[in-house]
């Protein structure tokens, strides 16, 4: 697929550190999960080459913070453009690796570039503030300054949004970064980082690091070990999460983490049913189930169960599976084998534990070798299941059925997560009631899509810490700087 590349400069196999592409004797394959098939082979680095990134980072902090807000936010806009202009490019990129459709891939260039003009306009307005003074001989001032030199270890669920959600708001501040894209899906990383370069980002204060599963947990590493690193920020497991968090202990670094999600998607009884079937499709489906705010536990309340169950069954029977760059295909293949493997295994937990199957189920055998499994829709789960429990992160939708707005909420929170949630309720006084009783950073009423660089983006409990988009997803990148002038 990447041979029909428009701009094949786009195609970028090795990494970038300090404006320069960097090869290596060692490398690794980059692989198409609908095919199995290999794609590119990309640097596996270690060690050293950290140690040059971030010193080409450090190199490079002094001048890139000192310049006007509005001068890298010129770089910033200049890049998102570039983004949107190879669109098409990124997006054939984004599903060769990663599988999704290629119309959601087109989606998260246009989402993932939005990022980088929103920041490029709140990095103007990182205001400081004066304090009323108590000592009529004193004035007290507040600063905010670009915290240093950043690191981003992103996922490959959201190959670019993940990193432009990171990268605009640090670049953005005045801090360079140093980007450890998943090890599924350089490539969209790196082409984007080759446009970054057109966009005339100086050399150092964009970087990218690639390896392999193992090289990146040494790359974590030592990214966590330097005291020069003054921020991390992570989306992936929460399992993860907590070894990096553990790992920036002794250099006491700042952390955003955003991390695993276990949403809940409730329907009361007096939702608009057909709505709530589309934002569950939408919400559930989307990227096939790999999101960390898809929905993974559906409630239904008994008064609406069976209705909203037939609806959603016949759209659910009617999603096509299959390569991203057919025409007319909503759900492309998983990630990798160690995927199937989890969704296989809730499935069948759920269908011993008295599941009720109404459509999907099983890995669906191409000739082409992907990764595929069916969209799946379990009726009558119940809390004791492994779906009720785990991210599945895939296609599959376990329906609970209950009884009471107390029962849903506490359902609803019985969970270590707390990133994404729903509900679907035309009735004013439980929308305020339920928005405020459930424990989640975002909670979308009558939506399945919440989304937006406008918005802070994160969760609570175990699901992370601090925000991203929003004007809230500057402030990890800033330190307030207290200053007293005396003797007046
Ligand atoms: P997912 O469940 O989405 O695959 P992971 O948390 O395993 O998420 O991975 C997300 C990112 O974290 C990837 O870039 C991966 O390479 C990286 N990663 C995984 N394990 C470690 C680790 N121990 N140290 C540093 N990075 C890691």
């Amino acid at each position: 697929p990447l041979a029909a590349l428009d701009d094949p400069g786009l195609l970028r196999t090795q990494a970038l550190i300090n404006g320069e592409w960097v090869g290596s004797v060692n490398t690794f394959a980059v692989t198409d999960p609908a095919t199995g098939r290999e794609l590119a082979q990309v640097p596996n680095l270690g060690r050293v080459d950290v140690d040059a990134a971030i010193a080409a980072a450090a190199n490079a902090l002094g001048a890139w913070r000192s310049k006007p807000a509005k001068e890298r936010a010129a770089v910033l806009v200049r890049w998102q453009q570039l983004l949107v202009k190879h669109a098409d490019d990124l997006a054939r990129l984004m599903t060769a690796e990663q599988g999704k459709p290629l119309a959601e891939a087109r989606g998260e260039v246009v989402y993932g570039a939005s990022f980088l003009d929103w920041f490029a306009e709140e990095g103007k307005r990182v205001y400081g503030e004066t304090i009323p003074t108590t000592d009529p001989t004193k004035r007290y001032l507040v600063l905010k300054q670009a915290v240093g030199v950043c690191a981003a270890i992103t996922p490959w669920n959201f190959p670019l949004a993940m990193i432009t959600r990171k990268v605009a708001p640090a670049l953005a501040a005045g801090c360079p970064v140093i980007i450890k894209p998943a090890e599924a899906t350089p490539l969209t990383a790196l082409a984007a980082a080759e446009l970054a370069q057109r966009a005339g980002m100086p050399s150092g204060v964009l970087n990218v690091l690639t390896g392999d599963a193992t090289q990146s947990i040494e790359i974590g590493k030592v990214l966590c070990d330097s005291d020069v690193v003054r921020h991390l920020s992570f989306t992936g497991s929460t399992e993860v999460g907590r070894i990096l968090m553990a790992q920036c202990a002794p250099t006491i670094k700042k952390l955003s983490l955003e991390l695993g999600g276990n949403a809940p998607f409730i329907v009361f009884d007096d939702a608009d049913l057909d709505s709530a079937v589309d934002g569950a499709i939408a919400s559930k489906y989307r990227n096939a189930g790999q999101t960390c705010v898809c929905a993974n536990r559906i409630y239904v309340q008994a008064g609406v169960y069976d209705a909203f169950i037939e609806k959603f069954a016949a759209k659910v029977g009617a999603l096509k599976t299959g390569n991203g760059f057919e025409p007319g295909v909503n759900v492309g293949p998983l990630i990798d084998d160690q995927a199937l493997a989890k969704v296989e295994t809730h499935v069948a937990d759920a269908i011993a534990l008295g599941a009720k199957l109404l459509t999907g189920g099983k890995r669906i055998d191409t000739p082409a070798g992907g990764n595929f499994f069916e969209p799946t829709l379990l009726a009558d789960a119940t809390p004791q299941m492994l779906c009720s429990r785990e991210e599945t992160f895939g296609p599959v939708a376990p329906v609970f059925r209950f009884q009471t707005e107390e029962d849903a909420i506490r359902l609803a929170n019985s969970t270590e997560f707390g990133l994404a949630s729903y509900f679907y309720s035309r009735d004013i006084g439980r929308i305020f009631r339920v928005g405020e009783a459930l424990e989640y950073g975002m909670v979308g009423i009558n939506t399945g899509l919440i989304s937006t660089a406008e918005v802070p983006f994160g969760g609570v409990k175990q699901s992370g810490l601090g925000r991203e988009g929003g004007r809230q997803g500057i402030e990890d990148y800033v330190e307030v700087k207290y200053l007293c002038l005396g003797d007046i």
